[in-house]
């Protein structure tokens, strides 16, 4: 299995947690990413990427964590850096749908 990431289309837009925190969709904001069990994606909620810490969007996604969340979405393959949630509602042949958590 590969991903087909919907957040590397054009019109796809942003997520932004209630944290203050960018994320790349809105399926994102999961306890699980705060809590460092969604892979490449939990590094992208870091102290220092806080709206409080940083001037731009741009800014954001210049930073090594997200240089490096595109790169594991774009894999063709799936690794232990894989968020969860992204095979979830992007894999190839998934359907994407909301699945209440229950951790
Ligand atoms: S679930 Fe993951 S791969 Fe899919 S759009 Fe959101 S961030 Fe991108």
């Amino acid at each position: 299995m590969k991903l087909r990431p919907d957040c590397t289309k054009l019109d796809k837009k942003f997520g932004w947690s209630a944290q203050g925190y960018l994320l790349p969709c809105c399926w994102c904001d999961l306890k699980s990413t705060f809590d460092g069990k969604q892979g490449a994606l939990s590094e992208l909620v870091k102290e220092h990427l806080h709206v409080d810490k940083v001037n731009s969007i741009d800014e954001v996604l210049d930073t090594p964590e997200w240089k490096n969340f595109h790169k594991v979405i774009t894999n063709d393959k799936i690794t232990n850096e894989t968020p969860e949630v992204c095979i979830r509602h992007c894999g190839q042949g998934m359907r994407s749908i909301r699945v209440k958590e229950n951790d």
